[in-house]
């Protein structure tokens, strides 16, 4: 063993090819908060206990690529308990395309999948508790933010065309997309996490290489499900809102104990944005002569202190 901070890569060596059926079927119900606890002693049935470490490390890849990943669940989609909905931009308006095209809702079980997720089904594989292969963190191609599971592929594939969106051979829910934009970001998902931990473990830092091994992964295992206490948006507040998943954090703690304060109907500042915050903001903004739109950016939050 050497001293050395850095991991060690080991990008070819580690290939596993994972059939997206196998791995859905895994994901059973869903919890309604993030596990209060390490990421290692949370519970391996469901990826969606780790939410709020997930949200954390998709908003950090954004900062180390501006615009990288961007939602769609505000498109006509029904997604799956622990499907993170994000893409390059590009990729977006190919999906939008193809849904008003086809003027259908469009199934998607998998999207995004965060390196913590990863984690923990990579957990639960060396556990014993899951057959089939998972590629270890930052491998999945699932990773890559250019992967989607979704139902009916095939039925899916004629308005897809022309849009960058591709189905992957010997795997019958899988398309990636390989169009205009298209960049992989498996490397900024491992350095991402790199960050987030060093920023909040300076006496125990990490090397910052977008590398996969043993020091990500241990620190990986005692990362906070609840997210790291010093977030990625708290230098540049993200935009607060009702959305899939729903969005958890300090900062939704932080906006729920105002709005309590200020007298507006919220039962438990439980981190969670749900329908009931989303109600609360709406009245607020109501109050305040704002468009109610239900987005908490930076106007609203002034008017909040
Ligand atoms: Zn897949």
């Amino acid at each position: 063993m050497s001293d050395s901070i850095n991991d060690t890569f080991d990008q070819l060596d580690n290939l596993v090819i994972e059939p997206c059926l196998e791995i859905h079927e895994f994901e059973e119900s869903s919890p309604k908060a993030s596990f209060n606890g390490l990421l290692k002693d949370a519970p391996r049935a469901n990826t969606s206990v780790l939410n709020a470490l997930s949200q954390q490390l998709i908003y950090q890849i954004n900062l180390i690529v501006p615009n990288a990943l961007v939602s769609f669940d505000d498109l006509d989609v029904e997604l799956g308990d622990a499907a993170y909905p994000f893409v390059p931009p590009a990729a977006k308006l190919g999906l939008k395309k193809a849904i008003e095209k086809r003027g259908r809702k469009l199934v998607v079980n998998s999207a995004y999948r965060t390196l913590a997720q990863q984690m923990l089904l990579f957990n639960a594989k060396k556990m014993g508790e899951n057959p089939n292969p998972v590629a270890a963190p930052g491998k999945s191609n699932h990773q890559s933010g250019l992967a989607l599971d979704i139902d009916d592929r095939d039925g899916w594939l004629p308005f897809l065309q022309g849009t960058g969106w591709e189905p992957l051979a010997g795997d019958p829910p899988h398309i990636d997309y390989r169009g205009q934009g298209a960049r992989d970001l498996r490397k900024e998902t491992i350095l991402a996490f790199q960050q987030l931990w060093n920023k909040n473990h300076p006496n125990e830092k990490i090397g910052e290489d977008g590398g996969w091994g043993p020091k990500t992964e241990s620190a990986l295992n005692r990362s906070p499900a609840t997210g790291f206490a010093i977030a990625p948006w708290d230098n540049k507040p993200r935009i607060l809102r009702l959305s899939r998943p729903l969005m958890e954090g300090s900062d939704i703690r932080k906006l729920q104990e105002k709005l309590q304060a200020g007298g507006f109907a919220i039962s438990v500042a439980d981190g969670v944005f749900g329908s009931g915050t989303d109600k609360a903001v709406k009245e607020f903004q109501k109050q305040k002569n704002l468009t109610a739109d239900g987005l908490v950016g930076s106007k609203t939050l002034e008017l909040m202190a």
